[in-house]
Order: C-alpha cells, then structure tokens, then sequence
C-alpha cells in the first residue's frame, strides 16, 4: 500500500470554495493509486467561527479561569470539527472517507497539556481504515496521554502532526499545503520579490523555521529528517510542485548544488530585550539572573554575557514579569520592548569572511540601528527596533540577492 500524508493548512480549509482546492488535490493523489492520509487544522483564522484563536475567545483566554487541560479540551474542538467537514465533503463527491480525532487515529503525548510532545503514534487503526477507505482525515495539533486526556502539541502544530504520521505509516512523502508558492526567500508579506525555492535540505528549512519562517513547524522538520521521509511544501491554489525538503539536495536533483551561503532571510517580532548592569560581582550577577529567569518559566534568547554584565530578549508578553522577578533581586533592567530579531541563513557561510560586515555595511546604509548580534557557523542574527523590521528584511534579501 502506498502511503501518501497531506496536510492543509488553516486558510486551505476555511471555506468551501477553497476546500474545493483541497479536494482537486486530493483527487490528483487518489488517480495516483495513494492510499491517502490527510491531516486538517482548524477552519481559517479568527474572525472565523471556529479558528482556534476564536475558540479561545469563547472562555477569554489569556484571562481566562480554564486550566490548560481545558484548553486543550476546547481548541482540539477546531481540527475535529474541521476533519469531519472535510470528509463530508469528500463522501458527497463520491470519495470513501473517515474522520479520525488525534486520539483516534494513535497519537500518544506526553502530560504537558498546550505543549504536549508526541511519544508514539500507533497507526492500526489508521491502517484498518484504510481497509475500507481511499481517504483517512485526521485531526491535526492533538493526542491523548496514557490516561486519555486529550492534549494540544503547540500552535502550529499540525505541521508536526503529519510529520509523524509520515514517519509512523512510512509513508512516500508528506505534502505540507498551504497559502504561499513554498519555501520562500524571505516571508513574502514583508519581502514583496522573495521567490520559491525548488529544494532545500532539511537543516536549511529548520534553521529558517526556528528564527521565525512559520511556513513550516521545525519540530515536524526534524520529525521528518529523523524518519528520512521527504516534505513538500507547496501550494493549495495551484498545481505547481513547490519546494522539495530533503537530506540531499544531490541525489535528489542529479546536480551538486554548492551549499547556499545564504539561503533565506527570517525574522520574529515583539520581543523585548533586557540589560543588566554591574561592575562588582559579575559572576554572581550572571547566574543570579538566568536562574531566575528559568524559575520563572520565562524562555530567554539573545544572551550577551560580558564583565559589564548580561543582556538577553525575552518575548514580549513576558516582558513585565522578567522585569518584576530582576526587580525582586535588586536589579534595574535597562528595557528596549517591541524588537525584532532578523536572521540570516545559509549553510555555505560557514568561514566565509565577510558575511557580517556585508550585514552590518546594508542595515547601516538602509538606516537601520542593530541592537544586537550573534552568529553561528550557519546563522547571523541581529536585534532591530520593530519599526525597521521590514527595511531590514529587505536590506539583506537586496544585499544577498536572493
Ligand atoms: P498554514 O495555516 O497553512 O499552516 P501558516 O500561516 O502557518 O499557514 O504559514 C504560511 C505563511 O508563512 C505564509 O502565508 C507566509 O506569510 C509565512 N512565511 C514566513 N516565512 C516564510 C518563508 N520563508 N516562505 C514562505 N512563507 C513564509
Ligand atoms: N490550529 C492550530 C493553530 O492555529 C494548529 C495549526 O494550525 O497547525 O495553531
Ligand atoms: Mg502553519
């Protein structure tokens, strides 16, 4: 049996007439001979009845008196209802269908309800379903835990769902649909000539994923190279084949492509960034302040530490408690809030000389104030002010013409 995954994405499935797309796909697949498995996230995005932000709205989240295991409760409700949706609309077109429920269709997770991780997927019942059916719809972003609570894997988790399904059935490849052509050059909503790209290796994709590129979910990257099985990210609107994820962009093309030296431009917004000062005690400074930070469950990035002292970002949202717990320890932070962290990223830049002053030399000249930097031997970062994001994205998508 030949196994292909689909997965569309929210905007894919939010009305009938682009569920209309979605159902040309599928169709495509079946004349293929695949034994179809799709995976479904919720119907279209808030203002939308039942997008899982509006969903969140019905108990007033973030303010809200439900527990987390509530939550997952009420927004596993968006992929189910989304998943039996589409599968009418496949049996009105003659289509054998089923909808599963994440839990249904063997998703086991760990406890950590609204950021579960998944621990197993056991695919029988999908397998038996298949028996009698061309098209198995599965529930994105959610599973059970051994004692039957239903659980969420984090927002934008359906990618990751159908990663490991894909790793779990071994399937052929994953489809990942969604609203852009592929994986671009830079989020075409900020970069208005960022291009697709044919084929990129799953460490390029990951380490956009990471730095902000929510084309795909990196957790269902990593899924995906772990399991050796092939993405596409391509989509729904069109037939075009998008943008192919593998290990090896050589044996998949029949050319030896030269690693990119950089291969796109990604970037994450409303984070605010912290400085902690000192000139006695540094040391005791340094773990005095990301001991805090972890005891107060607040994820830190950008961290500088130098004799003068610590800086780092924090995300926004989160910004008032890091301050109030540096506060309680007698610290006075110097705050910078809404700041964007612009990434370069390339494989081939590794001891290439000249990347970061390429990067500094066209933020300079584009008037654009770097807050901070970093690098690693396949990423540039830096930290702007929000209000430059989109000049700095296209300053270095312009200097690296991608
Ligand atoms: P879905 O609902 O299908 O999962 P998402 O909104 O999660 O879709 O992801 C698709 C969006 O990702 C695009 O509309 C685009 O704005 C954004 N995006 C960010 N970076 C990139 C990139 N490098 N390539 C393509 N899309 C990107
Ligand atoms: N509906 C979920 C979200 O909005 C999961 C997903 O779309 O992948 O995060
Ligand atoms: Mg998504």
């Amino acid at each position: 049996m030949q196994i292909l995954v689909q997965k569309f994405g929210g905007t894919s499935v939010q009305s009938e007439e682009n569920r209309k797309h979605v159902i040309k796909h599928i169709k495509n697949a079946l004349v293929k001979d695949y034994k179809l498995v799709v995976v479904v996230s919720a119907l279209g995005r808030k203002p939308d009845p039942y997008a899982t932000d509006s969903l969140l709205e019905l108990v007033g989240f973030p303010a809200t008196n439900s527990s987390d295991r509530e939550i997952d409760l009420l927004m596993s409700c968006g992929e189910i209802i989304s998943s039996v949706v589409l599968s009418n609309e496949l049996k009105k077109q003659h289509i054998n269908a089923i909808a599963l429920t994440g839990a249904q269709a063997g998703f086991i997770t760990s406890e950590d309800f609204t950021q579960a991780k998944i621990k197993e997927v056991k695919p029988e019942r999908i397998y038996k379903e298949l028996e009698n059916n061309d098209v198995v719809v599965v529930a994105g972003f959610q599973g059970q835990t051994e004692m039957g609570e239903i659980t969420t894997i984090g927002r934008g988790g359906s990618d990751t769902s159908a990663a490991a399904l894909g790793a779990a059935l071994q399937a052929e490849m994953v489809e990942i649909f969604t609203d852009v052509e592929g994986i671009m050059t830079a989020d075409p909503r900020i970069v208005k000539n960022a291009h697709s790209l044919d084929v990129v290796t799953y460490s390029e994709i990951c380490n956009l994923a990471y730095q902000g590129a929510k084309v795909i979910h990196p957790r269902a990257v990593e899924i995906a190279m772990q399991a050796k099985i092939p993405l596409r990210v391509r989509s729904t609107y069109s037939l075009e084949p998008g943008t192919l994820v593998t290990s090896s962009r050589v044996k998949e093309m029949g050319v030896d492509i030269q690693d990119r030296l950089v291969t796109g431009i990604a970037h994450m917004s409303s984070i605010t960034q912290l400085k902690v000062q000192t000139k006695e005690e540094a040391y005791r400074l340094q773990s005095d302040v990301f001991k805090a930070m972890a005891e107060a469950g607040i994820s830190v990035d950008f961290i500088n530490i130098s004799p003068a002292g610590v800086i780092y970002t924090v995300p926004n949202d989160l910004a008032d408690k890091a301050v109030y717990v540096l506060e309680t320890l007698g610290f006075k932070p110097e705050i910078t809030r809404n700041c964007a962290k612009v990434s370069a990223v390339g494989a081939g830049m590794t001891g290439v000389p000249g990347v970061a002053a390429e990067i500094v030399q066209a933020l300079t000249n584009a008037g654009v104030q770097i807050l901070q930097s970093a690098d690693s031997y396949t990423t540039i970062w830096v930290l702007v002010h929000e209000k430059d994001l989109k000049t700095a994205v296209n300053a270095l998508h312009d200097v690296f013409s991608l």
